[in-house]
């Protein structure tokens, strides 16, 4: 299939197993031949950036006039079942290139936010949902663990193709939050369960919530993240999948460290004003590791710590929810 990489120094990595060298070598070939990815890559020069601190982390704002058509794409299912899907491989651009893991493809993204930034698609079309792929993602992580982090956006959640499985894949210590953890850990951390295999923990750092499993076993990693799933639906009464964005990041020598971030909605209510308190913010996996996008300038250069930090909690599940879980959790 001619979406296939055709390349001897990407051919040999993946047989030595080595996708973070495959794929890192696909991104600068891909760099250099296809000129959309060139354009995207030639935009981030322009990005403006500037840093909020707070109490034991920061979060960076970025001007991201790229993202546009991300940040405020319609993800209803009326516009979905309206576009083609634009993660469909026959619906790729021309020229795009990706290497085949197992049953996904890592291709380049064209609209990066991190320096080297990957969209890992299923070959099917098939909905984006972690329950049944939780495994494929901590496998992907581990695989392009040299380089790269590992994120997933629900589909109600972030994920401007919900109707199509996917996860992300960027620079390690891009986001504030991969470099910070172990300090919010411990300031803001509560513990639920720990082991010499496996560590579970609340945390909540006042404007954001998460879940963080760290475990080198990956089969009790699985099995955790399939019973919290579970604890999580039924806290949130969902049928559906609720709401969460994810960031998984490996080393060989500790395993993986899954964070799991606590959605109470999409979006914030500035995101949908009509009037000059509209704010064009959408936050994900990205944003809320710490590196929030704006893809309107005016947005950006407004933007105050406090305005921040309650965009951020209006998001995220009140402390309610979060005692639940942890009491639940508990139980595991
Ligand atoms: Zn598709």
């Amino acid at each position: 299939m001619k979406i296939f990489a055709d390349n001897t120094i990407i051919k040999d990595f993946i047989n030595q197993n080595n996708y973070s060298d495959a794929s890192k070598t696909l991104f600068e070939i891909q760099k250099n031949d296809w000129q959309m990815l060139k354009n995207g890559v030639n935009s981030l020069s322009a990005v403006k950036t500037k840093s909020f601190q707070f109490d034991g982390f920061k979060i960076k704002a970025q001007f991201n006039a790229g993202r546009m058509t991300s940040t405020s794409a319609k993800v209803d299912s009326k516009s979905i079942s309206e576009r083609k899907c634009f993660l469909c491989v026959e619906n790729l651009p021309e020229q795009q290139r990706g290497i085949l893991y197992n049953n996904y493809i890592i291709l380049c993204n064209p609209f990066p936010i991190f320096p080297e930034h990957f969209t890992i698609t299923h070959k099917e079309h098939q909905p984006q949902r972690i329950v049944d792929t939780f495994s494929d993602m901590i496998d992907i992580s581990r695989d392009l663990s040299e380089y790269y982090s590992v994120i997933y956006n629900g589909p109600r959640c972030g994920a401007s193709a919900p109707d199509h499985l996917h996860f992300q894949a960027g620079n390690k210590f891009f986001m504030p939050i991969d470099d910070e953890f172990h300090l919010i850990k411990n300031e803001y951390g509560k513990e639920i369960y720990e082991s010499d295999d496996l560590s579970m923990f609340a945390v909540d750092d006042g404007i954001r919530k998460f879940i963080s499993i760290e475990s080198i076993d990956r089969d009790l990693l699985i099995k955790t993240f399939s019973r919290f799933y579970k604890i999580y639906s039924e806290i949130m009464n969902e049928d559906r999948e609720p709401l969460m964005n994810l960031i998984s990041f490996y080393e060989a020598e500790y395993g993986w460290r899954v964070i799991i971030f606590l959605r109470s909605k999409h979006r914030p209510a500035a995101f949908f004003a009509e009037d000059e308190s509209k704010m064009l913010v959408s936050p994900a996996a990205i944003d809320i590791g710490g590196v929030c996008v704006f893809p309107r300038e005016e947005d950006f250069n407004r933007i105050t710590k406090e305005q921040l930090a309650d965009i951020f909690k209006e998001v995220f599940v009140d402390r309610s929810e979060l005692e639940k879980i942890i009491i639940e959790c508990t139980k595991i």
